[in-house]
């Protein structure tokens, strides 16, 4: 399979789905990430053009880490991603080129209007691919991708997840992941979450665990979980507890009651159906 993540940010595919990306790399299909923006507001401290320079660099290693191709559209500049036909045209352009058999999307409905423009620039394509009288100097396509989008926390409307992944064995390539990225999880984020840098460890080994926000070799249950309130592996774990269920539909009462991370996706209706066929290769994984 071709699969197409898109993120508006440098650190949305990572953090959502990187768990599932390296699970298709190690199985030899072909994954390409998309940050649609240059990530040049994610700083407080850096200038914009530093900003940029950083996360270029943070993603590179990602790439190479997790075996994926990483595009930047670098001449898009964070918080001004906007739905708009120059943009639609440009991402139409750009799916074709690659014509993959899924792309991965954030929900039109989330906090950042980064994401929700991105989400939206994604259905907005979606049947104009095969359209050939539109955009006629790259081929049209001659079926629509599969599209699924991103697990995000919104409730209105709320998030299904039409396919739970366990990601168990992928929780330390994940950490790594965020490790990778960080002028984002040591300094941007913590800064907009008022985590003080103060709180953070000044030792790599020791940021690390802190980055994790829970013990591994501990079990816990959902209910601990989800009174947990920081951390990338407890992220992931709250996705194996808010989805419990699917995952015990998904894996069975004896696997899907222990699974201690996951990754959520919903499929997105415009594009073409999720086949059995696709949902058995993402399976066995
Ligand atoms: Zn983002």
């Amino acid at each position: 399979m071709k699969v197409l993540m898109i993120g508006a940010h440098q650190d949305d595919n990572e953090f959502r789905c990187g768990g599932f990306a390296h699970k298709l790399v190690q199985k030899g299909h072909e994954v390409k990430f998309l940050s649609m923006c240059n990530g040049c507001g994610g700083h407080h401290i850096l200038t914009p053009a530093e900003t940029t320079a950083t996360r270029a660099k943070e993603s590179a290693a990602v790439a190479e880490l997790l075996g994926v191709t990483y595009d930047v559209w670098d001449d898009q500049p964070d918080c001004a991603l906007v739905a708009d036909l120059v943009t639609r045209r440009r991402l139409i352009r750009y799916i074709r080129r690659f014509s993959p058999d899924l792309i991965i999307a954030h929900r039109p409905n989330d906090y950042h209007a980064d994401h929700r423009a991105s989400g939206q620039l994604v259905m907005d394509a979606s049947y104009m691919l095969i359209v050939p009288h539109e955009c006629p100097d790259v081929p049209a396509m001659k079926t629509m991708p599969v599209i699924m989008y991103n697990e995000d926390r919104f409730r209105d409307p709320d998030f299904r997840a039409d396919l739970v992944l366990d990601v168990d064995d992928e929780l330390d390539i994940k950490m790594k992941i965020a490790d990778l990225n960080v002028s984002q999880v040591y300094e941007w984020l913590p800064y907009t979450k008022d985590e003080t840098s103060g709180e953070l460890p000044k030792d790599e080994a020791e940021r690390f665990e802190w980055l994790k926000g829970l013990d591994t070799n501990r079990e816990y249950s959902d209910e601990e979980i989800n009174a947990l309130t920081r951390g990338y592996a407890v992220r992931y774990a709250k996705t194996a507890a808010r989805f419990r269920k699917e995952l015990i539909e998904t894996y069975g009462e004896e696997k899907g009651s222990k699974i201690r991370y996951a990754e959520a996706f919903q499929v997105c209706e415009y594009g073409t159906p999720l086949s059995a066929e696709m949902r058995d290769v993402i399976m066995s994984l």
